[in-house]
C-alpha cells in the first residue's frame, strides 16, 4: 500500500542505516561508551560526544544539555515528572494542553495520583492555544508549562515563542514536546527561550527507541531522574548508551536539518496537491488551523463518510490514520478534535494523511484516486 502514516513512524533514511552498522557487528565500534579505561570505549564515548554536539546545533543549544533517552515518550516522562517531583517543595502545579500527546497526557494523570494539580488547557476552534489563555492560568505554585510544538493529529503549530516569552517574565519553566517538529520545522532554542524539549528520531528518518530530553540550563536545573543505576547521561538517564541509536539519529537530525530548505516547500507542494485533488472529487472539511500548521499533517473529513469504515476500505491500499495510532484500536473519536469543538459527523470522519520528502506527486495522484474509488465503493453501498 501506499503510506502516508509518517506521522505515526517514517523510514530510515539509507545513510543513516550506513551509519548505523558501523556501531554493531565485530569490527565495528560496538563498545560500551561508560569503559573509558580502554581505547574502544572511549572511541564509543567520543562518538556519542560527537553526536551531542551535532544535535546540539541541529537545535541551537549547548551539547551538555542533549540528555539521551528511548525516545519522545521517555523524555516527556523525565521532564515532567523530574521537574515535578525535584521541586514538589516550591508548588503542585502544572499546566498542560488537552490536545498533548498521550506521553504528557498520562503522565501528568498520574501525577495527579501523587498530590499534583493539572490545569488542562483548551484549545481554539484552530487547535492552537492562546497565548493569553496560558498566562490567565499561571499560579504562583505552577512549575511548568508543558506544550507540543506541532499536533500530531492535526499538525497544527503553537505559538510556542509567545508563551515562551510570558513564561520566561513569569520565571515559569517552559517544556516543549517536538516530536512532530524536529528536523521539519525550524527550532531555535538560541533564540526562544524554552527550557526542556523533547524529540524522537523516528518520527525524522533515524531509528525507533531514540529521542532526547534538551535541558537548558542543565547545571542549574534540577530534575529526578526516572531510571536510576550506572548513572550515565549526568546521572538523569542511567543505562548503557545506545551508541547505533545515537549515532542514527544525530545522522538524521543533520541531514534533514541540511535538507529543511528544499523538503519544507517540496512537502508543502505535495500537501497542497494533495488537498486541491481531494477537493476536485469531494466535499472536504479540513481540521485545524490551515496557516499555522505542518507540512507534513492534513487532517481531514468527506462528507458523510465515516473514518473507520474508510480505512477498513483502505487498508491494503493507502495506509492513512484516524486519531492517533497509539491510541487506536479503540473506536473512541479524537479526543483532540473534540477539545477544538469538532463533532458530529465531522469528528467521526476525521482521517489523517502525513507526507515526507520520499512521496513522489504520482504517490499523491494514486492516492487520491485510491481514495475516491473506495469512497465511490462506500456510497453505493450505502
Ligand atoms: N509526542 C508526539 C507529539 C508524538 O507524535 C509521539 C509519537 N507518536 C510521541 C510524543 C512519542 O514518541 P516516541 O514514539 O518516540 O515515544
Amino acid at each position: 500500500p501506499l503510506y502516508f502514516d509518517t506521522a505515526s513512524t517514517t523510514p530510515v533514511a539509507s545513510e543513516v542505516i550506513e551509519v548505523m552498522m558501523a556501531y554493531l557487528g565485530v569490527g565495528g565500534c560496538y563498545y560500551n561508551p561508560s569503559s573509558t579505561k580502554h581505547q574502544p570505549g572511549q572511541a564509543a564515548a567520543a562518538s556519542v560526544e560527537l553526536s551531542r554536539v551535532e544535535i546540539a546545533k541541529a537545535l541551537g543549544c549547548e551539547s551538555d544539555e542533549v540528555v539521551f533517552t528511548s525516545g519522545a515518550t521517555e523524555a516527556n516522562n523525565l521532564a515532567l515528572r523530574g521537574v515535578a517531583l525535584a521541586h514538589a517543595s516550591h508548588g503542585r502545579h502544572l499546566i498542560t494542553s488537552a490536545i498533548e500527546h498521550k506521553s504528557v497526557l498520562d503522565t501528568c494523570h498520574a501525577l495527579e495520583r501523587e498530590g499534583f494539580e493539572v490545569t488542562y488547557l483548551i484549545p481554539n476552534s484552530q487547535g492552537w492555544i492562546e497565548p493569553e489563555a496560558v498566562k490567565e492560568a499561571l499560579r504562583p505554585d505552577t512549575l511548568l508549562v508543558s506544550l507540543i510544538h506541532t499536533n500530531n493529529e492535526t499538525g497544527v503549530i503553537q505559538p510556542i515563542e509567545a508563551i515562551a516569552n510570558i513564561l520566561m517574565e513569569a520565571g515559569v519553566l517552559f517544556h516543549v514536546d517536538a516530536a512532530q517538529a524536529a528536523g521539519k520545522l525550524p527550532i531555535d532554542l538560541a533564540a526562544t527561550p524554552i527550557d526542556l524539549l523533547s524529540l524522537s528520531a523516528h518520527k525524522f528518518h533515524g531509528p525507533k527507541g531514540a529521542g532526547c530530553l534538551v535541558i537548558r540550563n542543565r547545571r542549574q536545573l534540577r530534575l529526578q531522574p526516572i531510571l536510576y543505576g550506572g548513572g550515565q547521561e549526568f546521572g538523569l538517564r542511567s543505562g548503557t548508551l545506545a551508541t547505533h541509536q545515537i549515532a542514527g539519529m544525530s545522522t538524521a537530525l543533520r541531514l534533514a536539518t541540511s535538507r529543511r530548505q528544499q523538503d519544507y516547500p517540496y512537502v508543502a507542494k505535495l500537501k497542497k496537491v494533495f488537498i486541491e485533488q481531494l477537493e476536485q472529487q469531494f466535499c472536504i472539511k479540513i481540521h485545524g488551523d490551515r496557516e499555522r500548521c505542518s507540512p507534513y499533517i492534513v487532517n481531514f473529513s468527506i462528507n458523510g463518510i465515516g473514518s473507520d469504515a474508510l480505512l477498513n476500505q483502505l487498508a491494503t491500499t493507502v495506509a492513512l490514520s484516524s486519531g492517533s495510532a497509539c491510541s487506536s484500536g479503540t473506536i473512541d473519536p479524537s479526543y483532540v478534535l473534540r477539545a477544538m469543538g469538532v463533532e458530529g459527523d465531522a469528528l467521526y470522519g476525521a482521517v489523517r494523511a502525513s507526507f515526507s520528502r520520499y512521496h513522489t506527486m504520482t504517490d499523491i495522484s494514486q492516492a487520491v484516486e485510491r481514495i475516491t474509488a473506495a469512497v465511490r465503493r462506500m456510497q453505493e453501498l450505502d
